[in-house]
């Protein structure tokens, strides 16, 4: 193979959009998927790029660009995460509009699927830099977001501030509090109690599952974590908490080992205080890409995409691989996975914590009812436990590894509800 070819495959795994296409297309082939169905679930519904001038400090005009992608308002309005970030494209944000069709449908909550970037470096700008931006680009989607029609939340490098902006600019423009437009706001604006570490709590739950199956206990299982974000952290401090040995972080500020288990709240603490992980004294540094395949029961990527390609995953020692990021894994790592028999807990199941919290926040939103947070992280508890119970019935009943049952569980919901529905025309 010439170097040319190998690059070029290496770009298409690579790929979030090859990679969502993938494992949709062997799913929807083992679903015998309709081939009318097929079609208009291959293609998000409407794809929006805005331009977006923002005055900056020094006096000078930017202009930056927005995307919103919304690939299925079949089951609900569409829902899904805005992110910030130098290197977002369209081709990933449409792959993870399409991931949240799929993640809103695996655990059965009546949304479809959207997803919003900005091209920016969010770590160079001013936070009066960023409400501008933030309420610019809302206001570019006005029309297109709102409780019935589409509604963001927080993804990588955005957070409650940011939702607390888009409500408020998006209110200014209804002349009235819409709350409802987002989720993940901070709690005394319409947010819920629960939801910032609903997507770590959800990984534990589906993890507490997964090692009943594997017959481990929480003492025994050890734990590396990829990524110390909202996600990383906590779902490691609850995983901590839980009496799981949590015995790696890899974080882009350093990366740390200690076998007998880190005290994940002493670290939480640490990085408050210095801005970094680097230097903690009780764990060794680490290399972050030997630490991603060194020995354990549960990885847990909870970082970026194309964490675990074609090039890693046969060094990969892990039991579970529990994934808290979206598209952690390459569709070509699956089969190297499903070799060695790893259990997958797919990113559209595992990471769903996150946006079954932001149903109950629209939900608490519409009702102006706000519920106590052992309320939330009860009926969390139910939602992710039946969902994996769906997946893994699914994936044993077609004989097919846990993520392509998860996409085939997702597909058969969206499909069966666009043939009641019917197509408009
Ligand atoms: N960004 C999160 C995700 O990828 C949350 C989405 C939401 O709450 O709507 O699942």
């Amino acid at each position: 193979m010439t170097t040319a070819t190998k690059s070029v495959s290496l770009e298409q795994e690579l790929n979030p959009t090859e990679a969502q296409t993938a494992r949709f297309d062997l799913a929807a082939q083992k679903l015998n998927l309709d081939e009318g169905i097929w079609k208009v679930l291959r293609y998000p519904t409407r794809e929006l790029i805005v331009h977006i001038p923002v005055a900056m400090d020094n006096g000078k005009l930017e202009v930056f660009t927005g995307f919103r992608v919304q690939h299925s308002i079949a089951r609900g309005p569409s829902k899904g995460g805005i992110r910030y970030a130098p290197d977002v494209t369209l081709d990933e944000v449409r792959a993870l509009a399409a991931w949240m069709t799929w993640k809103c449908a695996v655990v059965n909550i009546p949304f479809g699927g959207a997803k919003g970037g900005v091209i920016c470096d969010p770590h160079k700008m001013s936070i009066g830099e960023l409400e501008r931006m933030t309420r610019r680009y809302t206001a570019e989607l006005f029309e297109f977001i709102g409780p019935e029609k589409d509604v963001p939340a927080p993804d990588v490098n955005t957070n409650e501030q940011t939702m607390a902006w888009i409500m408020d600019t998006y209110s200014m423009h209804m002349r009235q509090t819409v709350t409802a437009v987002v989720t993940g706001k901070p709690i005394n604006i319409g947010g819920s109690r629960g939801r910032r570490e609903a997507t770590g709590r959800g990984i534990m739950i589906v993890c507490d599952e997964a090692i009943k199956k594997l017959g481990l206990r929480p003492e025994s299982t050890r734990v590396i974590v990829q990524g110390f974000g909202n996600v990383g952290s906590n779902s490691a401090l609850l995983m901590a908490q839980a009496g799981y040995k949590i015995i790696g972080i890899i974080e882009v500020t350093g990366s740390l080992y200690n076998k007998n288990g880190i005290d994940v709240k002493a670290l939480s603490a640490y990085r408050q205080k210095h801005g970094t992980l680097a230097g903690f004294p009780e764990a060794e540094a680490a290399d972050p890409a030997e630490l991603l395949v060194t020995d354990c029961d549960i990885l847990i990527p909870a970082a970026t995409e194309n964490q675990i390609t074609s090039r890693n995953a046969d060094r990969v020692k892990c039991k579970i691989l529990a994934e808290g990021a979206n598209g952690p894994t390459t569709a070509s790592a699956d089969e190297i996975l499903a070799d060695k028999r790893v259990f997958v807990i797919p990113d559209i199941l595992c990471n769903a914590g996150g946006v079954t919290t932001s149903y109950f926040e629209w939900v608490q939103d519409r009702q102006g009812y706000f519920w106590k947070e052992s309320v939330v992280n009860e009926q969390l508890e139910t939602i992710m436990v039946a969902a994996f119970e769906d997946v893994v019935r699914f994936a044993e009943a077609h004989a097919v590894n846990n993520r392509i049952a998860a996409y085939m569980l997702a597909i058969d919901r969206v499909a069966y509800t666009i043939r009641q529905r019917g197509i408009y025309a």
